[in-house]
This record gives C-alpha cells, sequence and structure tokens, in this order.
C-alpha cells in the first residue's frame, strides 16, 4: 500500500518526461484558477476532495519535489524518526501530540498487518523515546474495508501493546459509511474487552452525531470532536458551514457538561477556528471547569502561533503530528481546508 520513499519524492523520471508533466500540471493549475474565478471556493473543495481519491492525481503531485517542499509544512517527515524529534519538539513547548502513520485504505490483509507493524514500531519508539504523545489509527488501514474482524484483530494488538507500555490509541473517524462500524468495533473493545486506552472521533457535520454524542458521553468516552474532513452528501451531513460551526459548540457543551464529566467523559476540541475555541474556553469559564478539563488540538503546521499562545494562557495542546510516505490524501484534504494554501502550492511550482 505505501509508496517508496523515491516514489513520493520523484526523483527518477527522465527530463523530458519531467518537462511534460510540469507543462501539463501547469496547465491543469491555470484551468483550476479559470474555473474557481467563474464557480467559486466551494467548488474547488470538492474538486480537491474528489482528486484525493483519485490515483493519476496522486502521481502527477507526488513526483515533484515541490509538492513535498508545501507537503512538509503539514507532515513530520517520512520516517518514525523524523516524527519522534517532531514530537519531542512540540513537547519542549509545552504540547502533547497524537502520531499519525499516514495511509488510509488498505486492499488485503498482508497490507492491513504491515501498517500494523508499523504502528507496532512507532508505539514502542514513542515508549524508547519517552514522549508525550498517543497514536492516532484509521480503521480502513488496519483492514476495516477487507473484513472487519481483521480490522478489530489489528487494533486489538495494537491496544495490547499500548497498554503494556502505558500508551492510548485514538481511532480517526472516516467517511460517513464507516461510523457504525467504528463505533461498533470501539465498544467492542473498550466494553467487550476492557480496554480503557481507546477513544474515538465524532464529527459534528453528521446529522447522527448528536445521538452518538448524547450515548458516549453517557458512556464516559474519550472523544475528539471535529468538523469533518470527508466530502459527505447533504442526506447525511449538514451542507452550511453554520449548521456545523453550531452543532460543533452545541456537541462541545454536552462532552463538556457535570453529567458528562461524572461519567468520566473527556472532551479534546480539534479545532482551528477561533470561534469555536472562544466558544468552549466561555462555556469552561461560566461553568467554572479548570483549565484541565479538556483539551485542544490542532494539526502540525496549522496555526503555530495560536498553538502557542492557548499553551501560554494555561489550555492543554495537543499537536496532531501525521509522518509517512503516503501523505497524498492528507495533503489534498488540507489544501481542500484553505483553498489559499493551493496558491502557496501553485507559486512553489513556479519557483522550483
Ligand atoms: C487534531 C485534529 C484531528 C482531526 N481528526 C479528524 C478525523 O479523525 N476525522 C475527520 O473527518 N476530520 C478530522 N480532522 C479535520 C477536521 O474535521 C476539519 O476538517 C479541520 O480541522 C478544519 O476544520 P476547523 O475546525 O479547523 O475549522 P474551519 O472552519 O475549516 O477553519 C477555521 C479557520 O482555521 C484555519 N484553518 C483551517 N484549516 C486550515 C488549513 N488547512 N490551513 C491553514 N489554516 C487553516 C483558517 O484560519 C480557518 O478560517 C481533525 C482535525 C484536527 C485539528
Amino acid at each position: 500500500m505505501e509508496e517508496t520513499k523515491s516514489s513520493t519524492t520523484g526523483t527518477s523520471t527522465g527530463s523530458g518526461a519531467q518537462a511534460l508533466t510540469i507543462a501539463v500540471s501547469l496547465a491543469a493549475a491555470a484551468g483550476v484558477g479559470y474555473l474557481v474565478y467563474r464557480n467559486g471556493e466551494t467548488w474547488l473543495r470538492s474538486l480537491l476532495l474528489y482528486l484525493s481519491r483519485m490515483k493519476l492525481a496522486r502521481q502527477v503531485v507526488t513526483r515533484f519535489p515541490p509538492a513535498w517542499a508545501v507537503a512538509n509544512r503539514f507532515i513530520a517527515g517520512e520516517s518514525v524518526d523524523e516524527a519522534i524529534a517532531v514530537a519531542r519538539q512540540l513537547n519542549a513547548k509545552g504540547m502533547t501530540v497524537a502520531l499519525d502513520y499516514l495511509g488510509e485504505s488498505v486492499s488485503d490483509a498482508g497490507e492491513a498487518a504491515a501498517a500494523r507493524d508499523q504502528i507496532l514500531y512507532l508505539l514502542q519508539q514513542i515508549h524508547a523515546g519517552g514522549v508525550d504523545a498517543y497514536v492516532s489509527v484509521k480503521l480502513s488501514q488496519l483492514g476495516l474495508k477487507v473484513d472487519e474482524n481483521l480490522a478489530l484483530a489489528n487494533l486489538r494488538t495494537l491496544l495490547t501493546e499500548a497498554q503494556k507500555r502505558g500508551l492510548r490509541i485514538r481511532i480517526d473517524m472516516e467517511e460517513s459509511a464507516l461510523v457504525d462500524t467504528t463505533l461498533d468495533l470501539y465498544r467492542r473493545l473498550r466494553f467487550g474487552e476492557g480496554f480503557d486506552n481507546v477513544g474515538v472521533v465524532i464529527q459534528s457535520y453528521l446529522y447522527r452525531s448528536e445521538e452518538d454524542v448524547r450515548r458516549l458521553a453517557a458512556e464516559g468516552a474519550w472523544v475528539r470532536l471535529v468538523k469533518g474532513a470527508y466530502k459527505e452528501p447533504p442526506t447525511v451531513a449538514y451542507p452550511q458551514k453554520t449548521h456545523v460551526d453550531a452543532a460543533f459548540v452545541r456537541l462541545a457543551e454536552l462532552l463538556l457538561s457535570d453529567e458528562a464529566r461524572q461519567h468520566g467523559a473527556h472532551l479534546a476540541a480539534a479545532t482551528h477556528d477561533d470561534t469555536m475555541i472562544a466558544a468552549v474556553q466561555r462555556y469552561a469559564a461560566a461553568h467554572h471547569l479548570p483549565k484541565d478539563a479538556f483539551e485542544f488540538q490542532m494539526l502540525y503546521g496549522i496555526r503555530r502561533e495560536r498553538q502557542e499562545q492557548l499553551v501560554a494562557q494555561g489550555y492543554r495542546v495537543r499537536i496532531y503530528v501525521p509522518y509517512g510516505t503516503a501523505w497524498y490524501p492528507y495533503f489534498m484534504r488540507r489544501l481542500a481546508e484553505r483553498p489559499a494554501n493551493l496558491w502557496f502550492f501553485v507559486s512553489n511550482f513556479f519557483k522550483a
């Protein structure tokens, strides 16, 4: 499943082929620019999310060193050592870390086992390096789309190793079609098998999330709340940002309520949005919650000054740090969230 280092940094294309690909890419960039001018940013977001799933687009983007130069702002590196080094730097700034070995859907049990083994090694390195970090995983990376029981077995292996080393694992949330199974596997491991070192993610853009949060709060779950990063139809998700934002605040307040905290629930408010951050701070202050009753989470490379400011104000801040060779879909989702980053990317193309 994972690409090799050379395939992601593009060292082997001939100069003729490279010139042609550059020309095609620049023409595509110009075309995209024109279409955005005509159709607006929402359309561009949809296009970027669509391209994040396309193999051909991945081959074009990942073949260029300039692409990595931009992606590197959001991704710690391609190796575990680089990820641990970044985690250590963030710890020194007073932030904890969630490490993510990049990779999404795998197509067979062998690929899922390879991803599991990479994450086992990561857990060992976190422990050996003494960094303050937990691990985030995607169930599709552990084989969920091949066989649910395969993903369950792989996650069980990881949780057992993490538990042995006093570490925790958070299950990232992927597209809406996987939410039921993800929560089901979480509950089987958390309650059926007694793993208390596992947490989940809830996306405020889904209509179903309020019901999910009410149940998770009553179960004392450890929940990362996000707005949601996938392209979802209006049948399952709020199409308008104002509704997604309002839901985020509602769900954060549910998870911060006395009742939820008495059950042992814990909120990680994962957002770069000042309005969401302020809403959580306001609720916490109004209810006299200590600053360590919840945490803020942000992505590596996004709003670094804001991250430091929150730490200086006494809040707990955890940074999500991805690493690995399979960085393309993650990178495209970050571009989709903030198309301004795309212009940075295109200008790097010209500089290179
Ligand atoms: C720690 C963490 C873990 C996550 N895990 C998941 C997950 O498991 N599943 C999932 O679906 N989604 C996940 N996400 C992504 C999330 O769903 C959103 O897509 C993402 O956080 C953007 O939403 P926002 O809350 O920052 O608000 P937005 O409304 O998107 O952005 C608010 C402001 O933040 C800044 N900003 C946001 N994104 C960027 C960017 N890429 N570059 C520069 N500035 C930016 C801008 O100033 C923007 O105006 C995660 C996010 C974080 C922070």
